[in-house]
């Protein structure tokens, strides 16, 4: 589909700091967008409806679900969590940058529908410095902690998949070696 090379997906296991990169890559560069996904988990303290997710109840997610409202769709430590096809695809059409933060499920979803996209992976300078990232947020419980920490693994696994990596360390040079993959991958990348 014509605009692929315009969409970003970045992944990384929960707490090595994917929203954290992205806020400051989109604040220093705001003519990249990101998408806002819908998701049934609840809200945590200080996020807002339609500016972090759309939040939604589970019989309204399977009703946009159900009307092919929603491109890639996965279930994440018990939430469902989506990406809205009206988030997407008017970007691609206008040739705005759009940056996805989803899950690696959700990542070969959407490399499968849009070849021409780019994935990115972020990676924590080690295990022990995640850890302390996800208790440091203070936002899950200790059983969501373990969870998350789980799925880490998986998801690191799935690394190999993606196109390219990089390693948030510091935030501000992990933001800029993001917007340096954009640059190129806008230069260079196929559109169809
Ligand atoms: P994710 O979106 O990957 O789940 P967050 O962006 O919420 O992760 O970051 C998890 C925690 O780690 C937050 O408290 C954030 O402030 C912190 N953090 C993010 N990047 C760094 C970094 N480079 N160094 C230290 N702490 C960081
Ligand atoms: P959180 O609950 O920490 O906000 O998100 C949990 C995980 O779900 C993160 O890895 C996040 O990137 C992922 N996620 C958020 N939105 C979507 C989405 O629309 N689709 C998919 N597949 N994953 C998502």
């Amino acid at each position: 589909m014509k605009g692929e090379k315009y969409l970003f997906v970045v992944s990384g296991p929960s707490g090595t700091g994917k929203d954290t990169v992205v806020a400051r890559l989109l604040k220093d560069h705001p003519e990249i967008q990101h998408t806002v996904s819908a998701t049934t988990r609840a809200p945590r303290e200080g996020e807002k409806n339609g500016i972090n997710y759309h939040f939604m109840s589970v019989a309204d997610f399977e009703d946009h679900l159900a009307q092919d409202q929603i491109v890639e769709h996965t279930q994440y430590c018990g939430n469902y969590y989506g990406t809205l096809r009206s988030e997407i695809e008017r970007r691609m059409a206008q040739g705005i940058p759009v940056i996805l933060v989803i899950e690696v499920e959700g990542a070969g979803n959407i490399k499968r529908l849009y070849p021409g996209a780019t994935t990115v992976f972020v990676l924590p300078p080690d295990m022990q410095e995640l850890e302390r990232r996800l208790r440091n947020r203070g936002t899950e419980s200790e059983d969501t902690v373990q969870r998350r920490l789980k799925r880490a693994q998986e998801e690191i696994a799935h690394s190999v998949e993606y196109d390219e990596h990089v390693v948030n360390d510091q935030v501000e040079a992990c933001a800029e070696a993001l917007y340096s993959i954009i640059q190129s991958r806008l230069q260079h990348g196929q559109d169809a």
